[in-house]
């Protein structure tokens, strides 16, 4: 008999029939009442076994983590909080599980511990709906753009191009070839380590994103991005996924209306399918939140969180207002944000973009037109600035509790300001030359923007560290398998 998932026969209307279902035994109650779990659901089935026909030697086999296949009847569970169970007739052992060496018994474990076991991690409750929220989140992001005419374009993964990325890039290498490329003292040519080429891993797929939108009208791309991120935050890994919209005539007004409607939709798409694993990770946090004193505790729920994103406008920041008012700002009894008072053209710190969300705004912020100085080359300089405070039509989406989740910018068209701002800060035009052909052939305004996916996992599943929302995290710290 081909088996039943337990997401569907939860969602069944009926019962008294004979159903199959396989996966593995979660807890065994009693000799008698297992809780399996296919996968398929956070919700666990109760299967009543019928302990006195059952020989001894396949109950011993029954422990946490055994794979079974379980037939019987499906009847209406007289227990409180579930619908069905089954009254297994037949109980087959699929597979064994070493009761004293399993390491996912059913107990609280640390999400450190967990992360070195990221292979059996996804077998707790929490990464199972952390991991098919993930799922259906990535399914969300190609459903709206699809369903807005948005064309789906792999950029590649291995490429001359840096977006932006000195320092952070991963070089690709061929050395395992029996002729390394040689300098002419006979040593390793690192540099030219791709069959006599210089590659890396890629850092963002913008430039070459820009090239199909200038073609195509409005591409995205969504796929694994590379940086060599030395530090140890919550935030960052050297192994993410990135989606990277761009679409020619968008301005920056409507490249902010882009991402705000885009992250809207997906959050929603997300709140109405992953309920029941949402409601899971929302309890879970209630439960980590107790331990807290109660300043510490989080004042919304997540559910409420992510319908309050939903419900209300991002509000939008200039860089110079947001300066102003952290210049006015306390963040404390005793000190002010000292440093920003003097210098008008500093980067934000985390600790200005987590008061301007979480304490001044209370809600998602997006700060655009900064400084031309910390922002890429390719963004396009604001006109009539005043000379030594230039701008650039630069956007970031900032998050509570996430910071940075968006950055994009309306890109720089003119040929002439892009070639000069590229020779300001020592970029060959010659290794650029494809990039500028997009501003010599039919050039026209265009705006795009990169999200992090992991970050937009990190706000729905309300974990707070990025290791926690990637199936297998790639840190300095773990990039073991
Ligand atoms: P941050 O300031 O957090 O280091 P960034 O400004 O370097 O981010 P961008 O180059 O603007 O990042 O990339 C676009 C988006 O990609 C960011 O807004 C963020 O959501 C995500 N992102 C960047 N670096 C990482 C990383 N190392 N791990 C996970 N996501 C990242
Ligand atoms: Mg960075
Ligand atoms: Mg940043
Ligand atoms: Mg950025």
């Amino acid at each position: 008999m081909k088996h039943i998932k337990v997401k569907d026969i939860l969602n069944s209307t009926k019962s008294n029939y004979e159903v199959t279902v396989k996966g593995w035994v979660r807890t065994f109650r009693n000799n008698q009442f297992i809780a399996l779990n296919d996968g398929s659901t956070i919700h666990n089935l109760q299967c009543v076994v019928d302990f006195e026909n059952t020989p001894e030697v396949t109950l011993k086999r029954i422990n946490t983590g055994t794979a079974v296949g379980l037939t019987g009847n499906l009847v209406e569970s007289k227990g409180a909080g579930q619908k069905y169970e089954i009254q297994v007739s037949k109980l087959e052992i699929l597979g064994d599980c070493d009761a004293e060496k399993f390491p996912m018994q059913p107990k609280k474990h640390s999400l450190e511990f967990l992360r070195e076991n990221a292979h059996l991690r996804v077998r707790t409750n929490a990464f199972g709906a952390i991991m098919r929220v993930r799922s259906v989140l990535s399914f969300a992001v190609h459903s709206y753009f699809q369903e807005k005419g948005f064309f789906y374009v792999n950029t590649p993964i291995i490429t001359g191009a840096d977006a932006e990325g000195a320092g952070e890039m991963f070089q690709v290498t061929s050395l395992s070839l029996d002729n390394p490329p040689r300098n002419e003292e006979g040593n390793v040519d690192y540099k030219k380590d791709f069959f006599g080429k210089h590659t890396n891993l890629t850092v963002s797929g913008q430039l070459e994103g820009e090239t199909f939108a200038m073609a195509l009208g409005q591409i995205y791309t969504f796929g694994p991005t590379f940086r060599a991120e030395n530090s140890n935050t919550s935030r960052h890994l050297a192994e993410f996924w990135m989606i990277e919209p761009e679409v020619a005539f968008n301005d920056l007004n409507d490249n902010m209306d882009l991402a705000e409607d885009f992250i809207k939709y997906v959050i929603k798409y997300t709140v109405d399918k992953c309920a029941d694993d949402l409601k899971f990770l929302e309890g879970r946090l209630l439960d980590e939140e107790k331990q807290k004193p109660q300043a510490e505790r989080s004042e919304m729920a997540l559910l409420e969180k992510l319908n309050f994103v939903l419900e209300n406008n991002f509000k939008r920041v200039s860089y110079t207002e947001a300066i102003d008012i952290l210049k006015e700002s306390t963040p404390n009894k005793k000190k002010k944000f000292q440093y920003l008072i003097e210098e008008w053209g500093a980067d934000l710190q985390s600790e200005h973009e987590r008061f301007l969300v979480e304490k001044h705004f209370k809600c998602p912020v997006i700060l655009y037109d900064y400084p031309a100085k910390i922002k890429a080359f390719y963004m396009r300089l604001n006109d009539n600035t005043e000379p030594g405070r230039e701008t650039v039509r630069a956007m970031d989406i900032l998050f509570p509790a996430i910071g940075e989740i968006v950055g994009g910018s309306q890109r720089e068209e003119r040929y002439d300001v892009l070639v000069e701002k590229m020779k300001a800060i020592g970029i060959d035009e010659e290794e650029l030359w494809w990039y500028l052909d997009t501003r010599r052939f039919g050039s026209a305004v265009h705006s795009g923007f990169g999200l992090g996916f992991e970050r937009l996992v990190l706000f729905v599943t309300g974990m707070t560290n990025i290791r926690d929302v990637i199936p297998f995290p790639r840190t300095p710290m773990n990039a073991e398998f």
